[in-house]
This record gives C-alpha cells, sequence and structure tokens, in this order.
C-alpha cells in the first residue's frame, strides 16, 4: 500500500497521475499541455523505441528525417486531411522580426511534407518501393490533455510509404500493425485487438486504418497505435505520379503507421497497482535492484565486497546499486516498488556469511532466499516468468471485460457503469454509431468476424461485429 497513490479501485484517473509524477516517469511543463519526460520515463520510452526501431529496420524501412515546419498550403491540398486537422493546428506566422508571406504548420503529422519529398524523387516503377520512417516530435492542440496518453507535443515514429500497387500497400500496412502488436505482447506484456475503424474513425485522408487497442485496468479502451492505407487523393494532389511498367503514368498507393510515447501511459495503466507502477522486465530501465543492508557493527567492506560479486554475477541486466546512506532499506524498498523495479534484491551480513541474497519480486512482493551460485539463473527464470505473468494477468482481465451483447438498451446501463469492452452487430450507418456518444463511448474498431446478426441499435442487418467501449 502506498498512501501517497489515489485508491486504484477507486480513483483510478488520479492514481495514474500520482504514479506518472511520483515514480518520475513526467512532471508538468510550463507549457500547456505539453509534458517533461523524466530520464526514468524516457529511459522506457528508449527501451519501447529500439525494439520499434530495429524492426522497423529489418522489415526494410530507412529513416530519414524532415522539417518541423509545413508550409500551409501543403496541409489544405488534401480536403479530408485539413478538415480534420486544422481545429488542433498550430500555426507559426511570425518569424526573423516580420510577418511571414505564407504561415508554417508546426507538423501534426508529416503526411504532406513526406509525400511532396516522394513527388520528387519518383519518376518511374523501378524507384518503388519508397520505405521510410521518421522519429520525431509533432503538435496537435488537444483541448483535454493527459500525460502520456493525449499532449499537445508528443513523441513518436511516422512510417510512410509508397507502392506500385494495391495489394502491395494493404500488405505493408497490415505487416506494420503485426509488428505494432508483436511490441505490445512481447515488450509491453499488453494483449490487444485488432480491427479497422469505421468511416468516421478512421484517420482524415486514409482509405483504411487498421487499429490495435487495448483495455486499461478501469476498462476503458486505449487506442495503442494505427496503420493507414492513405487514400490516393494524396498522391493526386502531390502530383506524385510515375510511369508504370506500361509506361502509362500512374499514381502510387500509400501507407503511413505510427506509435507513439502514449505506450507508456498504456504501460503504466495496464500493470500498475495500489504500490506504484510495475515494469515488464523487458522494458523495465532497472531490472534488478540491489539493496545493501549496513547494520551497526558490520564490517562495510564484506558487503562491499559481496557487491561487486554481485554486481559481476548480474552484469548482462540492468541493474542499480541503491547505497545511499541517508535512507533506510524500508524507504528504499518503498521508492523501488512506486518505480515498478521487477526484482529487488537484499543484500545483508547474515546472508552473505551463508553465501545467499533475499529476492523478492514485485508482483507478489514475494520474497525468497537464493543461493549466490543460483542467482544468475534465478534472475533469469524470474523476468522471464514476470514476464509472462504480467501478459497473462492482462489477459485474464480483458477476457472478463469482454461482453458479447445484442441491443445497446440492454448493455447500455452496463457500459456506462462498468466500462468494458461489448462486441456487437453494426448495420454500418453512422446514425447508429453517434448514438454511442449518449453514453460517452465510441466504436473502437469493427472485428474480422460477424457472429452477430442484427444491429445493436436499429433492426438491420449486421455488416460485422463492431467493439464498442469508452475510451481515453
Ligand atoms: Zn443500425
Amino acid at each position: 500500500m502506498n498512501e501517497q497513490l489515489a485508491d486504484i479501485k477507486k480513483d483510478f484517473s488520479q492514481w495514474y497521475l500520482d504514479v506518472v509524477y511520483k515514480a518520475e516517469l513526467a512532471d508538468q511543463s510550463p507549457v500547456r499541455g505539453c509534458i517533461v519526460i523524466r530520464p526514468y520515463g524516457y529511459a522506457i520510452w528508449e527501451l519501447i523505441r529500439d525494439r520499434l526501431d530495429t524492426r522497423i529496420k529489418a522489415t526494410g524501412h530507412q529513416n530519414a528525417s524532415f522539417p518541423l515546419l509545413i508550409p500551409e498550403s501543403f496541409l489544405k491540398r488534401e480536403a479530408e486531411h485539413v478538415e480534420g486537422f486544422s481545429p488542433e493546428l498550430a500555426v507559426v506566422t511570425h518569424a526573423g522580426g516580420k510577418e511571414l508571406e505564407e504561415p508554417l504548420v508546426v507538423r501534426p503529422t508529416s503526411e504532406t511534407i513526406i509525400h511532396y519529398m516522394f513527388a520528387r524523387w519518383l519518376t518511374s516503377w523501378r524507384d518503388l518501393p519508397i520505405k521510410i520512417n521518421q522519429w520525431a516530435n509533432v503538435v496537435r492542440w488537444e483541448m483535454r490533455t493527459r500525460p502520456f496518453l493525449r499532449t499537445t507535443e508528443f513523441f513518436w515514429q511516422e512510417g510512410h510509404t509508397a507502392h506500385e500497387t494495391a495489394a502491395e500497400a494493404e500488405a505493408e500496412a497490415r505487416m506494420m500493425l503485426k509488428e505494432y502488436i508483436d511490441l505490445a505482447h512481447e515488450y509491453l506484456a499488453i494483449p490487444v485487438i485488432a480491427g479497422r475503424k469505421s468511416e468516421h474513425e478512421k484517420f482524415p485522408g486514409a482509405d483504411l486504418t487498421l487499429t490495435y487497442e487495448a483495455l486499461m485496468q478501469d476498462g476503458k479502451a486505449l487506442q495503442m497505435g494505427t496503420s493507414h492505407l492513405i487514400s490516393q487523393s494524396f498522391a493526386r494532389a502531390f502530383n506524385m505520379s510515375f510511369q508504370d511498367r506500361n509506361g502509362q503514368q500512374a499514381y502510387p498507393y500509400l501507407t503511413s503507421w505510427g506509435a507513439t510515447t502514449r505506450l507508456v501511459g498504456a504501460v503504466v495503466m495496464t500493470h500498475g497497482d495500489q504500490k506504484g507502477l510495475i515494469l515488464p522486465p523487458k522494458i523495465a530501465p532497472i531490472q534488478v535492484v540491489i539493496i545493501p543492508i549496513y547494520k551497526a557493527g558490520t564490517d562495510a567492506t564484506v558487503i562491499n565486497e559481496a557487491l561487486e560479486r554481485i554486481k559481476q554475477t548480474l552484469s548482462p541486466w540492468r541493474i542499480h546499486v541503491d547505497a545511499a546512506e541517508n535512507l533506510t532499506p524500508g524507504a528504499k524498498f518503498y521508492h523501488w516498488e512506486l518505480k515498478g523495479v521487477p526484482l529487488r534484491l537484499e543484500v545483508g551480513p547474515r546472508d552473505i556469511a551463508q553465501g545467499q541474497v533475499v529476492i523478492a519480486d514485485r508482483i507478489t512482493g514475494k520474497k525468497q532466499v537464493v543461493a549466490h551460485d543460483d542467482l544468475a539463473r534465478f534472475v533469469d527464470v524470474s523476468l522471464e516468468e514476470m514476464q509472462t505473468t504480467l501478459l497473462e494477468r492482462a489477459r485474464q482481465r480483458l477476457s472478463a471485460q469482454w461482453h458479447k451483447v445484442a441491443k445497446l438498451a440492454d448493455f447500455a446501463a452496463q457500459l456506462e457503469a462498468d466500462n468494458g469492452l461489448y462486441q456487437a452487430g453494426w448495420c454500418g450507418d453512422a446514425a447508429c454509431e453517434a448514438i454511442l456518444k449518449q453514453h460517452k463511448a465510441t466504436t473502437r474498431c469493427l472485428l474480422n468476424e460477424k457472429t452477430l446478426t442484427v444491429c445493436f441499435q436499429c433492426d438491420k442487418a449486421s455488416i460485422g461485429d463492431v467493439l464498442i467501449a469508452k475510451a481515453y
């Protein structure tokens, strides 16, 4: 129990903020809606980023960098895109002491400027595919912000590709969705549900938006990331034509896909408990924290020698020795539990004399005595097991809060009171979808299955199952 934190069961929303700030993941900034990501939070993001970057390169993409500022006219070239993003744009009108001839938009996303460049680079089918990724910060003027989940400025990667055929582009968009799902399962230990967004929920300017969604502990859904098939109208708007294999002018098929610092928020909300954060070992900046227990009358050199041996034994892992002298062991335990470190190792004089250490894991808090000779194996197995346990726990929660339902009239009260995911039939009409707003819910994604025959709202036949939830 950490009394510094709001009650996770009664006030999840405040609990989340408490964990983010008190575990030193982020701090409030003087700029409205923007956060400062502190070193510990940034280290988690770096581990996520490194894994994703490796996979982006392994699947044939190259990193590049495009300008932060985009001519305003670029945004206006594609009608749906400008309509979707206009309310969120930050615009630079003055620079160098003068009013600019053409205002510049701080990128909310980079399709337009990247497509402008693709048009310059593309002349023949031989130039395709183009597969680019950018790691960047973007700005969307959000009215209601929440650290990591929705901030005015956020960090992400945005992949942008151009292909000769529609089939190739769709395969690309699906491949990257799968990469994101693997990242969520294998690294973040978060089970997700994939599907496509409705017309109303899709990316402005996309023909198809694929999404993967997770369920947080409070039963609200979180869109983890998206992968889009971009409309060819972008290619036309930016004169991105090329000579195809038959010598005809053609337009390429485009994709874009992104994952953001929101994933850090997802980890907090999926795994944390009343003691604070719980980090999946694969993305924990510190996997094992080592706490020496100095007792009155013990020879510090004995403990320090033991610490050196342990550091060597555990060198394959990310470890930290907390040797601060001004804090009691109890205060240190509490601090590292709040920060979600998977394993805590206690090194006291009596244990050293017996060639052993005491290890506690962050999920159960259970203490075990481990012989020094067995330490490396024990840590290896424990971290592996914790990674699996976290995913399994989240899976069980997901299935417990996933309801198959028929009519909105019957499940609306439950949706409002308990949150959760509701799988229903849908006729595909925007009017039926819009009614969900009255219950503060939206369609999260259309599933690739059809188990219900009638729409949740009207009497028309269902076009396929849809997932409904309240969402962040
Ligand atoms: Zn309907």
